[in-house]
């Protein structure tokens, strides 16, 4: 029964005892994302967020869920979708994102790797001996911090949710990287720099499988279809843990998570300092080395 109204749940809560009806539900799941805005101060008023989407179901039940706010708390947004050149996989999930955007009435602003590199991933794929992710994540983040500053947006949001940060934070500390923790949380980033546009999470305190819920039950209509390159065998294994370990010792999830936010101020703090932030000579974007990676890589095309 829901916890709440007694009827019939639609979802489980992390204890497995007790769930939600459909409404309850929306409820709960829509209070928690507006809190994490809030509690995080992801969002301020009067100002221009992007949303970067990918056409699946956390990307636009987050771009679904801020332009619902934006009256409300003052701010606008725009989407953001960068097309990789992924046959079978994004030209599909394009088409999602243009019927989506067109139904809410947000502009879609869409940058593809042929335009601005000369070629699509799977092309490159070809020419480069590197990893599909390697090079795609590299481009991607390039692009989206990019145009970000060029569409003039305050923040960028992402459509990340629990799962993923909580994969993210676990990566990183199976490898010892905790410098690249220090850059996760609901709000990204160490240090200001205007070079750098903020990404937000407001995401970050629901799990997976409430937004596969909430999108299945706002009857988001999206096809289910994943990268063909999505082999990066060390995040997959952490993810099949990590679910293990939550099936078993249900709330394992949400207690990375808040001891993770317990120290995250700790650890920007330590690396605030740590790493001085350069200027690629080639493009001026901000970087660590004297060129930038997506420009050591575009050479190598
Ligand atoms: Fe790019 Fe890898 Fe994601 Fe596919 S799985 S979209 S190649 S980063
Ligand atoms: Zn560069």
């Amino acid at each position: 029964m829901c916890k709440n109204c007694e009827t019939n749940p639609v979802i489980l809560l992390t204890n497995n005892t007790k769930g939600l009806c459909k409404s309850c539900f929306f409820r709960y799941f829509e209070r928690k994302f507006n809190k994490t805005i809030a509690q995080f101060k992801l969002i301020s008023p009067n100002e221009r967020i992007g949303v970067a989407i990918s056409g699946g179901k956390d990307s636009l039940t987050l771009l679904y869920l801020l332009n619902k706010l934006k009256s409300k708390k003052r701010f606008t947004i725009e989407a953001l979708l960068i097309d990789e050149g992924i046959k079978g996989y994004r030209d599909n999930t394009i088409k999602d994102a243009k019927k989506f955007c067109k139904e809410l009435g947000v502009k879609l602003n869409i940058v593809s790797y042929r335009d601005e590199f000369g070629y699509p991933l799977d092309m490159m794929i070809k020419k480069l001996k590197m990893k599909p992710c390697s090079i795609c994540g590299v481009f991607r983040r390039y692009l989206i911090n990019r145009y970000s500053r060029k569409l003039k947006f305050n923040k960028i949001a992402t459509g990340h949710n629990l799962d993923d940060e909580v994969q993210s934070v676990m990566m990183n500390q199976f490898r010892n990287n905790p410098e690249i923790s220090a850059r996760l949380g609901p709000i990204t980033g160490i240090k200001d720099n205007k070079k750098f546009i903020r990404r937000i999470k407001p995401l970050y305190l629901l799990s997976e499988k409430e937004v596969t819920t909430y999108s299945y039950l706002k009857n988001f209509k999206l096809k289910f279809c994943e990268c063909p390159y999505n082999t990066e065998a060390y995040r997959i294994n952490v993810r099949e843990f990590i679910n293990k370990f939550e099936e078993k010792y249900p709330g394992t999830k949400h207690s990375i998570i808040n001891s993770f936010l317990e120290i995250l101020p700790d650890i920007k703090e330590k690396f605030r300092n740590a790493e001085e932030i350069r200027y690629c000579k080639k493009c001026s974007e901000p970087c660590s080395n004297e060129i930038c990676k997506a420009c050591e890589i575009r050479s190598k095309i």
